[in-house]
């Protein structure tokens, strides 16, 4: 018979996750790990059930940012995402030591990720959210490639450098496809605790104008505050800490649009 001594289909590890959604930026230390965390916590609030991955293997902050502490656990020959606010976290820095993942090159950093997709069981859920390794390299691309992605959030800052780093990103998620659910402009501007003043530190209105330019959606402006950084290296993010708060509403409202 053809189908003898051919190896079986190989299960797709995320059969049972309704959606996978990539949030991804041109560059690092523009606010996509937290960008990713407070969008998977308003989609938790909204009443879907939602997991995080930490697809950022050089720079993994999933552990920081959601007070994540210890390894996972194994069930049978597979690993138990961690549990945080009612998210189902899961982090190559729980797996392996910063240093070893340091030195890995683009094809390893591929293979850890799909690794860490397939080992990890996942279950069922409505929404998993990759929080994707910055830049627009071969990584990304394949990745993007890789993995069946139901669309792309695109995090920038307002200045004229990370928006053209957002823009090669959209560029690489439309040439494999993947629709880009919107765009995500970071600390946009500067909320003075001391004079009340807000200051455009990076610019203002630049990443609204871009997404308008390339015709995709504009999911909102996070301010740069004091409150979401602290809220961040506490490990409980301002979504869980102030879900109605106005920044737990902006966040809100970025679910609700993607
Ligand atoms: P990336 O994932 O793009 O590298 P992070 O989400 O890790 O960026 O953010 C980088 C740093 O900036 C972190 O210390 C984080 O707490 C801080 N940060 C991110 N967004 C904001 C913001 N809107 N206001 C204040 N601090 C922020």
């Amino acid at each position: 018979p053809p189908a003898l001594g051919r190896a079986p289909a190989k299960a797709d590890p995320l059969a049972q996750v309704r959606h996978v959604i990539a949030v991804a930026s041109g560059k690092g230390g523009v606010g996509k790990s937290t960008t990713a965390v407070n969008l998977a916590l308003a989609l938790r609030a909204a009443g879907l059930s939602v997991g995080i991955m930490d697809a950022d293997v050089h720079g993994p902050s999933l552990p920081t940012l959601l007070g994540l502490h210890g390894k996972p656990h194994a069930a049978g020959r597979k690993l138990v995402p961690m549990r945080a606010y009612g998210l189902h976290a899961m982090s190559m820095g729980l797996m392996v030591d910063a240093e070893t993942a340091m030195v890995w090159r683009g094809p390893m950093v591929m293979s850890a990720i799909t690794q860490m997709m397939a080992d990890v069981d996942w279950g069922a859920l409505d929404v998993l959210v990759v929080d994707m390794p910055p830049g627009t390299g071969d990584a990304q691309l394949a990745l993007a490639q890789g993995t069946r992605l139901s669309g792309a959030v695109i995090v920038s800052t307002p200045q004229d450098l990370s928006l053209i780093d957002a823009r090669r990103g959209i560029a690489m998620f439309r040439k494999v496809d993947v629709p880009i659910l919107g765009l995500v402009e970071n600390m946009s501007h500067f909320v003075c605790p001391d004079c009340g003043g807000d200051h455009a530190i990076f610019g203002q209105g630049g990443a609204e104008a871009e997404a308008g330019r390339l015709g995709v959606p504009f999911l909102g402006a996070v301010p740069l505050t004091m409150e979401l950084r602290a809220a961040s290296d506490a490990g409980q993010p301002v979504m869980a800490r102030d879900p109605e708060g106005s920044l737990g509403r902006i966040y809100q409202q970025m679910a609700r649009s993607v």
